[in-house]
């Protein structure tokens, strides 16, 4: 849910550092000065983090905040299981793929079999973007083509094949000439939910046909979450997927965000789809933050591929990041962390509905498993409330509960917590956002 208008949502404003506390004024100037402006740090007053355990964060004061926020530390952060199982590894071998070794092996089986039977094959990169990247690789050298469908505010990746198909980057970042984008799904008066998607799609495969550059493939985010996070109920990615196979294209369903049990229903979000897509590329909560990314695909696509083109990426399979990701499945399987993230997940959007019952402003309540959304909007005219939302995030912010804003007005709440994440966390996490609500926001008259 990146902006498309104004600067990152929840971003901190630079010309601020003089005002902060002088440590962490110095800390952020010292940071511009190595680091540049590219990087920008969360919340109106920055948090200086020294360590971390299970769903909490630690700072420079050792003050705990809950962290309701990041799904990279998917098993929990600093899980002593992954933690022990880099550590052993790293004392024992760390190489390449140009070597053969039975425990890369041992772990795209087990991958291999949460996915649809079709997907056979899995390469591995060091993030999401590089899975983005070869799966778009892959796709055009299969398909001859060069043509890719996106969806309005979809966010890809960084690097420049990703970033030409993330329309959320903004007008910073142009789109390729190969790239058509649809609108996302949404909802219609009589509830359905993307109901126009496939035809949109078919639309502009027809135009990239007519302007001679050829459909490679449709790309979206199992769960669209740039776009805002796409209510329930899942299904409408059936008929697309039709549309782009009769098209003669290939389906690409990108799991870096909705991947490895986030939605509570299924590991992968395309299976709350019921459909088997030709490329997935993962990443993010892969390695609980070890750089870890892969795509699952097809094997008639990898056979050709594999065989026509040297793709060697150093650092992508290696033998650590290899033995964190097994350690990863081994915990989300061991905890049932699917099943919680479906439990509290319900649980937490049950008490956000309440609490929007109490504050007309917070609105469309939404979400899957453990990744939930909720909109603040002005009550009569409906109209996004950007400013509310930050100052909701920062109060929660200063009640030490970590979530961001999100969304192209900004005005999107975004919670998505380590997997771990138990119903006392919820209760803090609601407890502390009607508490802030009560602060900037008037409560529903009776
Ligand atoms: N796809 C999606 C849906 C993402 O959310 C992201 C990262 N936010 C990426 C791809 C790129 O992943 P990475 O940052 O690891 O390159």
């Amino acid at each position: 849910m990146t902006s498309t208008k104004g600067p990152m949502p929840n971003s901190f404003d630079p010309a601020r550092a003089g005002a902060l506390e002088p440590r962490l004024g110095r800390l952020i100037e010292r940071r511009r000065t190595l680091l540049g402006p590219g990087y920008k740090l969360f919340y109106e007053v920055p948090i200086e983090l020294v360590r971390a355990e299970g769903v909490h964060v630690y700072d420079a004061d050792g003050a705990q905040y809950l962290d309701a926020y990041n799904n990279v530390p998917c098993v929990g952060h600093c899980n002593p299981r992954v933690a022990d199982a880099i550590d052993r590894q790293t004392r024992t071998l760390n190489t390449n793929t140009r070597y053969a070794a039975e425990p890369i092996l041992d772990y795209a089986e087990r991958l291999l079999a949460t996915h649809a039977e079709a997907l056979g094959n899995v390469m591995f990169t060091c993030s999401g973007s590089e899975a983005i990247d070869l799966s778009l690789r892959i796709a055009r050298y299969a398909t001859a083509a060069q043509g890719v469908v996106v969806t309005a505010n979809a966010y890809h990746g960084i690097s420049t094949a990703a970033a030409e198909i993330s329309p959320s980057l903004g007008p910073n970042v142009p789109l390729a000439r190969h790239v058509r984008t649809v609108p996302a799904p949404s909802v219609a008066a009589d509830g359905t939910v993307g109901r126009d998607l496939a035809e949109n799609v078919s639309r502009a495969i027809e135009d990239l046909e007519r302007h001679g550059i050829g459909f490679a493939a449709f790309v979206a985010d199992s769960l669209f979450a740039s776009d805002g996070l796409v209510p329930d109920p899942a299904g409408f990615l059936g008929p697309v997927i039709d549309v782009v196979h009769q098209a003669g294209g290939l389906c690409i369903a990108d799991e870096v965000q909705a991947g490895f049990g986030r939605t509570g229903e299924a590991m992968w979000g395309y299976q709350r789809h019921q459909i088997a897509p030709d490329l997935v590329p993962m990443g993010k909560p892969m390695g609980n933050g070890m750089p870890i990314g892969g795509v699952a695909a097809r094997p008639e696509l990898i056979e050709r591929f594999g065989n026509d083109i040297r793709y060697f990426n150093t650092f992508g399979g290696n033998s650590v990041s290899i033995a964190a990701a097994s350690a990863v499945l081994d915990v989300i399987e061991q905890d049932g962390l699917i099943e919680n993230a479906r439990a509290v997940g319900g649980y937490l959007g049950d008490g956000l509905m309440t609490v929007a019952g109490s504050y007309p402003q917070l609105q469309s309540v939404r979400g899957a498993g453990l990744f939930l959304a909720a909109d603040l909007a002005n009550p009569e005219t409906g109209d996004p409330d950007g400013e509310m939302a930050a100052r909701v995030v920062n109060g929660l912010r200063e009640r030490r509960v970590l979530i961001s804003a999100a969304g192209p007005d900004a005005n999107t709440l975004k919670i998505r917590p380590p997997l771990p994440f138990a119903k006392a966390d919820a209760d803090r996490l609601l407890t502390e956002l009607e508490l802030v609500l009560g602060r900037v926001a008037a409560p529903k008259s009776c």
